[in-house]
This record gives C-alpha cells, sequence and structure tokens, in this order.
C-alpha cells in the first residue's frame, strides 16, 4: 500500500513536500498512530500541535458526527449557534471581546493585518506598516509569508507586501529602532515554533507591551501554534501574563479540523463593520462543533492542568538526559508540551530518523532541533517511552 500510494502522490501531487517520511496511517488511538500494516506510531508531533485531545477521542467523534448527520454548512447569511457559543467560549476565556473565524492559521493572521490597518484607517490615520521578527513563521499566504522572517520562504514571491519588517527577536533596541509613526502593528508569536521552539523573554514581551501603549501600536500575537492549552495555559499571553491586542488561534482549536481564529480586544475589533472581512467556510457549523467538543474535553478532562503537570515531568525528563549526554543534547527549551531538544548540529537528522524508525513521530525544525508538541492528554507512561527510545538513541 504505502508504495502504490506513493506512487500515486508523486505522479499526481505537486511536489511542495518532497519525499515525505515512508508511511501511510490508517487510522489513530489517543497517542498512537496506525499505519497501513497496523504497525503502531506514537504521536509526539500531534499532527504539528493539532491533535491536542489526542486522535479519535470518543466524545469528539461523537459530537463531530452528530454535527455532519445534522448539516455541515449554511454560510454566514444565517445566525450560526456553534460559531456564536465558540465564539462566546473563546471571549470569555482570554483577554478578547470579539471573535472572528477562518479556516487556517494563515488566514486568521492576515484577517490580523487586515484589522491593524483598518484601524487606522477609519481613524483617517496613515499607520499602515508592521514589523515581526526574524525566524518568524506566520504562515504562506502572500501577506503571511513577507511577515515570515525567514530569507527562502520570502524570495521567490517577492516584491512582499510592502510596509513590512522584520528584527531581532529578544531585542527590545532593535525593535525600538524600528519603530516609527508609520508603525501600525506588531506581530510575534510568543514562543517561535516553526523555527525550533524558540520563547519570547517575558521581560521582552512586557516592553513590547508597554512600547505599544506608549505609541498607540496594535500588539499582535500569533498563538496558532503556542494557542489552545499547548503551553499549560489557554494562550501563551496568560502563560506570560502579558495581553496582545489581537491574537490569531488555528492548530488544536478544531482538534484537526480546519479553523482559525481572530480575537480582539473591542476597541480594534469596532473597526471591521458589516462588508469589510468576511468569509465562506469559515465558523461553519461543522468547524464549529468541533471547536466546542475540544473546549468541553479541555473542561472536562482538566487538559491546561494536565498540560502544565505533564509537560513540567516531560522538562526534568529531558533535562536529566540533557545531563547525561551534555555532549550530544545541548538544549531543551518550552513550555507545556511544546518542547524543542535542541541536539549537536551534526547528530541532529540521524536523532529524528532514529526516532522515526523507533516509531516515534517527531519534527525536526530550525535544523537542529526535535520539536514535540503531543496531546495534551498525554500519559506518563507515554513519557516514559519517549526518554527510554531517545536515550536508546543517545546510547
Ligand atoms: C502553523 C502556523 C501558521 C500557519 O497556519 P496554517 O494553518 O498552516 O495556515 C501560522 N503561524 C504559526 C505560529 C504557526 O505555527
Amino acid at each position: 500500500m504505502l508504495e502504490e500510494i506513493k506512487a500515486l502522490d508523486k505522479k499526481y501531487y505537486m511536489n511542495t513536500f518532497g519525499d515525505r517520511l515512508p508511511v501511510v496511517f490508517d487510522h489513530g488511538k489517543g497517542m498512537k498512530l496506525y499505519d497501513d500494516k497496523g504497525e503502531v506510531y506514537y504521536d509526539f508531533l500531534g499532527g504539528i500541535a493539532v491533535n491536542a485531545i489526542g486522535h479519535a477521542h470518543p466524545y469528539f467523534v461523537e459530537k463531530v458526527t452528530e454535527q455532519i448527520g445534522k448539516m455541515v454548512h449554511t454560510s454566514s447569511l444565517y445566525y450560526i449557534e456553534n460559531q456564536a457559543k465558540l465564539a462566546q467560549k473563546l471571549v470569555e476565556n482570554t483577554c478578547a471581546d470579539r471573535a472572528f473565524f477562518a479556516n487556517s492559521g494563515a488566514e486568521a493572521n492576515e484577517g490580523a493585518m487586515k484589522l491593524a490597518r483598518i484601524y487606522f484607517y477609519k481613524k483617517g490615520i496613515d499607520r499602515t506598516e508592521i514589523i515581526s521578527l526574524n525566524h518568524s513563521f506566520h504562515g504562506r499566504t502572500l501577506a503571511t509569508v513577507a511577515v515570515t522572517g525567514q530569507e527562502h520562504y520570502q524570495a521567490p514571491y517577492r516584491p512582499n507586501l510592502p510596509g513590512v519588517t522584520q528584527v531581532e527577536p529578544n531585542n527590545f533596541e532593535a525593535l525600538l529602532e524600528a519603530v516609527n509613526d508609520k508603525t501600525a502593528a506588531i506581530m510575534l508569536e510568543p514562543i517561535q515554533g516553526e523555527s525550533g521552539v524558540h520563547p519570547m523573554d517575558k521581560e521582552y514581551l512586557e516592553k513590547v507591551r508597554a512600547l505599544c501603549d506608549e505609541k498607540g501600536i496594535i500588539l499582535i500575537f500569533d498563538e496558532v501554534q503556542t494557542g489552545m492549552g499547548r503551553t499549560g495555559y489557554l494562550f501563551a499571553s496568560q502563560y506570560y501574563g502579558v495581553e496582545p491586542d489581537i491574537f490569531t488561534s488555528a492548530k488544536a482549536l478544531g482538534g484537526g479540523v480546519p479553523i482559525g481564529a481572530l480575537c480582539a480586544k473591542q476597541f480594534v475589533a469596532d473597526a471591521f463593520e458589516p462588508g469589510d472581512h468576511g468569509t465562506t467556510f469559515g465558523g461553519n457549523p461543522l468547524a464549529t462543533a468541533a471547536g466546542l467538543a475540544v473546549f468541553e474535553i479541555f473542561e472536562k478532562e482538566n487538559l491546561l492542568e494536565n498540560t502544565r503537570n505533564k509537560g513540567a515531568e516531560f522538562m526534568s525528563k529531558l533535562n536529566s538526559l540533557k545531563a547525561q549526554y551534555p555532549d550530544k543534547i545541548t538544549d531543551v527549551r518550552g513550555a507545556g508540551l511544546l518542547i524543542g531538544i535542541q541536539l549537536k548540529d551534526e547528530i541532529a537528522k540521524d536523532v529524528f530518523r532514529g526516532l522515526f524508525e523507533r516509531k516515534i513521530l517527531t519534527s525536526l525544525c530550525g535544523g537542529n532541533t526535535i520539536r514535540i508538541a503531543p496531546a495534551l492528554n498525554i500519559t506518563s507512561d507515554e513519557i516514559d517511552i519517549f526518554i527510554a527510545k531517545l536515550k536508546e538513541i543517545m546510547e
């Protein structure tokens, strides 16, 4: 089956993903994924921080199938019960006053940039520029590529969206220098995911917040990866205790059903008036049923608390391994269950491959860092499986 699917992919699918890892999954359960031969893999990547409630969670399956049986889509011409209720959940549990649903992280981020610009436009103030950070990742659309501070994502698609610049992360002086009277927004990931799990310093974020307050700049947190419990708090802004004016969410929000959210404080959300922004699919009855089911599972199973506890346990076990193999593991960092294990450059690929061969799914990011973002209901036994396999490879 693998060979057959691979041949179809090579012939018919655009070659955007090159040679993928040699496996075809058939189904999953919790932290486990089963391939076409029935072999078990442990999903420590969680579909890149998407499967926060694990695979085939019974309550999720029940609620989503129930919704499919009722209706999948109606359009934004009508009121949508699940959409209104999911917006309520996001608002009641965060610093936001309003939410809007898109279909992906990139699309939510596009919405965030549009909202920041229209806010000043409606006030008749000429402020359109956006400052983001080097090594960031904000998505694959033209505007989100422009704020993604990585040359190889931008180069083929220039000219970029005008008025966008990047500065070094965690360097407040650099940011201060880049800000001018045209700056509309500063956009950043509280923890940079894609480039290797690099958390911002709390002090840096506090200074950025104060700067935005002083200059009337809109602060946007891209929480597409860090949001929905990943750090042990519903959003990383709560982990840091720093409130953005706008934040976005996606990945884990629908438990794997595509959905993105744009959330904002009232003063900036008010800039969107009828006709200013929209979507066909965004927040449809199915996607928002999935989002509501995820929220309910978070509450019923105390997933935020579990994330804090298991994240601390995972981190401390990884730090012991690092102490045992200091010449191989150079850093362990992250928050909650978003963890980066930085390795000596020369061995990083082999360790990643070694984990895969031992049926442990992770991703290699930033060139030398193993990223793990497992289901938030992970158990200690599952953590120990990972530690044992990594130890085996270290030896
Ligand atoms: C994954 C990711 C995105 C892009 O999300 P898509 O759903 O792939 O468009 C944007 N920002 C961050 C921080 C991400 O991790």
